[in-house]
């Protein structure tokens, strides 16, 4: 089994001059690939880009609340009926720019998406961003209605890794667990039980550390797979074995 990585976005207009390179180049790399929408357009452009190896998430980022009305709840209900489309995301909560979105409209999203989830049995992809307290009441109110999810790009520490636990989550990691200053995520990563534990890129962002600052692409998640091996005490071969099975559990794949 070799590695997946369980969030990207190469729909990105960053990919639009060599996108379907990036994607030979993530297949040969990797077993497969999860895209995931952070907008309508982005979701349908997920979908459109379905194929062997290629799977999806749709969902409204917490930047486009306004979008998660009736008629878009509507739309996400239909694209995620489409075979290969496997979790609702990316969704959540981000109050680190002021004033973005605000966060009545965001919360209000972020719990419309969580009951189409739960309605489509499906798990969630969580985006947290400096929201923690207020995101957690959220969750504490809907998880027992959902089948799983993923609180991606994991930027808390041990404690949340707890929280995400009691909610029955898995927590991944993506490239900022691999640079220098990072102790503190790396902690968290201590924390997390193995079968909890995923992988990703968030690509076009985030590149880890010995490609940091290019674009970021899916094939670079070996180096924050090693990372975490490192951190984990084990072999790269059993954190591959490892985090794939549990995605595959999770997505259903
Ligand atoms: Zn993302």
């Amino acid at each position: 089994m070799g590695l997946v990585d369980t969030h990207c976005h190469l729909q990105s207009e960053r990919f639009d001059e060599d996108r379907a390179a990036v994607l030979r180049r993530a297949l040969d790399a990797l077993d497969w690939i999860v895209l995931i929408g952070d907008t309508l357009e982005s979701s349908q452009a997920a979908v459109d880009l379905l194929q062997n190896g290629v799977y999806a998430a749709v969902g409204v980022h917490p930047y486009h609340p306004e979008q998660a009305d009736g008629e878009g709840i509507k739309r996400l209900r239909a694209l995620a009926g489409v075979t290969r489309v496997v979790a609702i995301g990316e969704i959540g909560l981000d109050y680190y720019r002021y004033n973005e979105a605000p966060r009545d409209l965001q919360q209000r999203a972020f719990r419309a998406q969580l009951e189409l989830a739960a309605e489509l049995n499906l798990p969630v992809v969580i985006h947290n961003r400096d929201s923690q307290d207020d995101l957690a009441a959220i969750l504490d109110e809907h998880y027992v209605s959902l089948c799983g999810g993923i609180m991606h790009c994991f930027s808390g520490d041990a404690a949340f890794v707890e929280r995400c636990l009691l909610w029955d989550f898995h927590v991944s990691f993506a490239g900022n667990v691999t640079f220098p200053k990072a102790q503190a995520l790396r902690d968290a990563a201590k924390a997390v039980p193995m079968n909890r534990l995923l992988v990703e890129t968030d690509s076009p962002y985030l590149a880890p550390q010995p490609v940091r600052g290019k674009r970021c692409e899916p094939a670079f998640v070996r180096y924050t797979a090693e990372t975490l091996a490192t951190v984990k005490g084990i072999e790269v071969d059993e954190l591959t074995a490892q985090t794939t099975a549990n995605a595959r559990a999770l997505f259903r794949i």
